[in-house]
């Protein structure tokens, strides 16, 4: 396994927008995609759309054309072409096999209730983690789990915190990742990256074969991105990112996560809330300043979006 590299300082400044197509996009992703934006730049740097649309059951070409739509409305420009994570999945598959020769995943077969039940039998992990249920498995006896393969079961590739452990000693502990924003507790600066945090996370769906983690980080490589920009919520997934970072030798970038934008009840958004798409506000004569003052990017005051 070749030795860890970290992004040369010396790299242009480039960070990303990277929106999934499954719905249109609303007031918390034009935060995300201005704040990106003034960010590039401030720095005189790149700015990139990525499409993440790997999960192709939920994704849509309505949505990714409403994407480059309000993205354009807001005023912003970015690179071309655009990459679509759709059409990278054997270079996922790739990396997937990658870590499979490590002998740091195993194959889970477990239902979501099968899942719930086994936390709870095993006392480990729990059912409430920071990006769903926290579960350390591997618990499936060998010939259990070949007969399953047999019959054709479906399953996902988790990988497996202890065998990263085994793999990486006393390094799987120490990865740390350099955070400019904050994460939920107020977490910035050289944070130490808790491997376990997520558990076993699944790094390839049962029914796409990939996962947002393993596309995110290897597309952040790939597409040379010093800084990612986004969202607190996605915080807790750094952590298993830069484990991931480690196992496939890929540099890791400065983070950057800021506080989520709330509707007016005081929750965040939601796809499923079509009042607050941009679509729906621009239809409602909204401007792309009426946004930024909403987001708290523009001085003023803000309009109120319709009640859901
Ligand atoms: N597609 C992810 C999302 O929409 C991107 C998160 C990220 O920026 O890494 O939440």
């Amino acid at each position: 396994m070749a030795k860890h590299r970290t992004q040369p300082s010396a790299a242009r400044f480039a960070t990303r927008f990277a929106p999934s197509p499954t719905g249109y996009l609303h007031l918390g992703h034009a935060y995300s995609a201005l704040a990106a934006f003034a960010a590039a730049q401030e720095a005189s740097g790149r700015f990139i759309l990525r499409i993440e649309d790997t999960d192709l059951t939920r994704c849509r070409p309505e949505y990714e054309t409403g994407i480059y739509h309000d993205l354009s409305w807001l005023g912003l420009a970015w690179e071309a072409p655009v990459l679509r994570q759709s059409e990278r999945l054997n270079i996922y598959r790739r990396a997937l096999e990658r870590l499979q020769d490590f002998g740091v995943l195993y194959r889970c077969f477990l239902s979501r209730q099968e899942l719930s039940a086994a936390i709870v039998r095993d006392g480990r992990g729990r059912l409430d983690g920071p990006d769903g249920p926290v579960f350390f498995g591997g618990s499936l006896p060998e010939a259990e789990a070949a007969a399953k393969l047999a019959a054709g079961a479906p399953f996902a590739w988790r990988v497996s915190v202890e065998a990263c452990r085994r793999l990486l000693g006393a390094e799987a502990d120490a990865l740390t990742f350099h955070e400019e924003g904050a994460g939920p507790d107020g977490e910035t600066g050289e944070i130490v990256a808790d491997a376990a945090l997520l558990g076993d996370a699944v790094i390839g769906r049962k029914d796409t074969g990939v996962s947002y983690h393993l596309a995110a980080v290897i597309d952040d490589a790939a597409q040379g991105v010093t800084h990612v920009i986004r969202g607190v919520d996605v915080f807790p997934s750094t952590h298993l990112h830069r484990l991931l970072q480690r196992l496939l030798d890929l540099p890791t970038p400065v983070y950057r996560h800021h506080s989520l934008v709330l509707g007016r009840d005081g929750r965040r958004f939601a796809k499923s809330d079509g009042s607050v798409t941009l679509q729906a506000l621009r239809a409602a004569g909204w401007t792309p300043d009426d946004v930024r003052r909403r987001v708290g990017l523009l001085p003023g005051p803000a309009k109120e979006e319709p009640h859901p």
